[in-house]
């Protein structure tokens, strides 16, 4: 069964700029896409109305399978992680981690075996206790996927989650992002502009210009033009 399904999806924001025309995509459970294309292409706004944040002008998106076209995103079961980590500054790493799960009234004893789970797997246990501030870019952007991961959700949804570490760590990142999903297989949709990005990461590739998809399948199988 496809996790996520997008039918004729179109977005057109006020004053008639049509970001996104008409995208029909299914996206398997388990699966890792990856939305690539320039700045502009409309790979944002197509993530961020799965996610729920962005309505859509027309269509409908299915999550697990049902339509959440009305379902505001606090309601439907994705965690998503942005390129600025969102990370609240007052707030320890476990306190970040275990934010979400309070908000849903999970008790305590669940809150702490998830967060311990996730940090296990991002190695970051000895960081709970630190804030934000204290600690680097990578593991900044592994709090990040750590508050994801505690909420077991259905859909991962990455946001360019990159592109603010420096080129070294961004590949150093990409392992980890690959061998996080590998672990948690966790379906998931990501957003890049960064083409070897998309390569390393998808098991399939979705390219998208002006607002539709270009091409779709899995990475060996695309670019092959000079
Ligand atoms: P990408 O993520 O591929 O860079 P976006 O989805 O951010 O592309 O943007 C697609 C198009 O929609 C661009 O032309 C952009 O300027 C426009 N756009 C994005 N957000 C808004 C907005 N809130 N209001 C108006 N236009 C927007
Ligand atoms: P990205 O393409 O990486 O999402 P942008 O810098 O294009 O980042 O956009 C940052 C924010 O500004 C996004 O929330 C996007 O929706 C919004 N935005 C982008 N283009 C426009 C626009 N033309 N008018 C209003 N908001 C926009």
């Amino acid at each position: 069964m496809a996790q996520v399904t997008l039918r004729k999806i179109v977005k057109e924001y006020e004053g008639g700029v049509q970001a996104v025309k008409g995208i029909d995509l299914d996206i398997a459970d388990h699966e890792f896409v990856v939305l690539v294309g320039p700045s502009g292409c409309g790979k944002s706004t197509t993530l961020r109305m799965i996610a729920g944040l962005e309505e859509i002008t027309s269509g409908d998106i299915a999550i697990g399978g049902a339509l959440v076209n009305d379902i505001p995103p606090r309601d439907r079961d994705i965690a998503m992680v942005f390129q600025n980590y969102a990370l609240y500054p007052h707030m320890t790493v476990y306190d970040n981690m275990a934010f979400g799960l309070m908000l849903r009234k999970f008790d305590k004893g669940e809150i702490r075996r998830r967060v311990e789970n996730a940090a296990r797997i991002l190695d970051i246990g000895m960081l709970l206790d630190r804030k934000p501030k204290a600690l680097s870019g990578g593991q900044r952007q592994r709090v990040a996927m750590g508050r994801a991961i505690v909420r077991d959700p259905k859909v991962f949804l990455f946001d360019e989650p990159l592109s603010n570490l420096d080129a070294k760590l961004r590949v150093q990142m990409r392992t980890e992002i690959k061998k996080v999903h590998q672990t948690v297989k966790t379906t998931t949709v990501y957003v890049t502009h960064d083409q070897i990005e998309a390569m390393t990461l998808a098991d399939r590739v979705v390219v998208m210009n002006h607002g539709v998809i270009e091409q779709v399948g899995p990475p060996q199988e695309l670019y092959h033009h000079p």
